[in-house]
């Protein structure tokens, strides 16, 4: 079985081609980083207007790279949605348009179902499975009890922790997006500033990062008006730390609650090097579940992993018509 990938939601144009839901034979990502840097994060209109220059061309190149006409291409997956409205439109109306040419079915897909099935290019699922989301839009525990089947067990009520990693980096000067940096400052400094914790109630699943983000920006202020400098490398490692001390703490509870055989990590923060420490020290002595942590590639946006949720949507017969329209508000447990 061969599928094509497309993922055209936020800042990256990106098509791939896999094998058999598990193998890379292709993946071509084109960021525009680079185009959004000096406006401090992803201008929609820009986004768009790069995506239609470069998406012929990723297509083309994944098609290249993987030795592949469109007549070898069983079904087309791609993001509908969530996303920018107009980012995720360039990359549906390529699919629609490749599906109607050659007769190829088409396959919509969430893009945090494709974040959560980046680690089945990895390792084989093995369900009940439990996949921590933490990327620039979303902060999420999913529980799936089987393929293709979701449900967000706790979420964010505000920010989203790449989101809180990129405005805490704004904060410091740092450039966009911030993730990286303040991980790397992270690793140069000492957690040595009191910041708070947002464990909500008992029991609860839910994040919350905006009053963390909030009591960040006050210290630099205060430390600002009284004259004083703060560390940067220590308010980045304090900042990272309270992150992970919750995410870590309430990913290990819900797996015990779960009684879950995987722990995936998904999406852009998977690729921050503390939180990849942290959850491996916590499961590593853990003999009955398994840590899965996809390299640095799978972790942000691409189209193998959006390939990889289309194939095994495809198998269990979801197709979509030539009216898909993208959707920036699709939910994930409807797919
Ligand atoms: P979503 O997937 O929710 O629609 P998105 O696609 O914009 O949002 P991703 O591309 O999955 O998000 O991830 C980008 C986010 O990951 C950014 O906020 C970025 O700062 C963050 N990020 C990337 N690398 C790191 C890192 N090493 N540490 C922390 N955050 C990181
Ligand atoms: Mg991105
Ligand atoms: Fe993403």
């Amino acid at each position: 079985q061969i599928i094509l990938g497309i993922e055209t939601s936020c800042d990256e144009t990106a098509a791939a081609i896999i094998k058999n839901g598990r193998e890379i034979v292709s993946n071509v990502v084109a960021s525009q980083i680079e185009s959004h840097k000096r406006f401090g994060g992803v201008v929609p209109e820009i986004a768009s207007r790069h995506h239609v220059e470069q998406m012929t061309l990723v297509i083309e190149e994944a098609l290249n790279q993987a030795n592949i006409q469109y007549d070898d291409i069983d079904a087309i997956a791609v993001t509908e949605g969530p996303g920018l409205v107009g980012a995720l439109l360039i990359g549906v109306n390529a699919a629609k348009a490749i599906a109607f040419a050659h007769g190829i079915p088409l396959v919509g897909v969430h893009h945090i179902a494709g974040h959560i099935y980046a680690n089945r290019l990895i390792k084989e699922m093995k369900f009940p499975l439990l996949s921590l989301v933490v990327s620039g839009g979303h902060t999420e525990l999913v529980l799936m009890e089987k393929h293709g089947s979701f449900k967000v067990i706790g979420e964010t009520r505000d920010d989203a922790a790449g989101e809180a990693y990129d405005k805490v980096a704004r904060t410091l000067n740092l450039p966009y997006p911030g993730g990286p940096h303040i991980d790397r400052l992270a690793q140069e400094g000492q957690p040595s500033i009191k910041l708070p914790r947002a464990w909500l109630e008992e029991g609860s699943y839910d994040f919350s990062f905006s009053g963390l983000k909030s009591a960040v920006i006050n210290t630099l202020h205060n430390a600002e008006q009284r004259g004083e400098k703060i560390a940067p490398e220590d308010l980045a490692a304090s900042f990272q730390n309270s992150v992970i001390e919750v995410l870590t703490v309430k990913t290990v509870q819900a797996a015990q609650q779960y009684q879950v055989k995987q722990v995936l990590l998904a999406g852009g923060v998977a690729a921050n090097k503390g939180l990849r420490q942290a959850l491996s020290e916590q499961f590593d002595g853990m003999e009955d579940v398994e840590l899965i942590i996809p390299p640095l590639s799978l972790c942000t946006d691409n189209a193998a992993m959006i390939a990889a949720a289309g194939s095994v949507l495809f198998e269990k017969g979801k197709r979509a018509g030539l009216d898909l329209n993208g959707n920036p508000g699709l939910a994930l447990e409807s797919q």
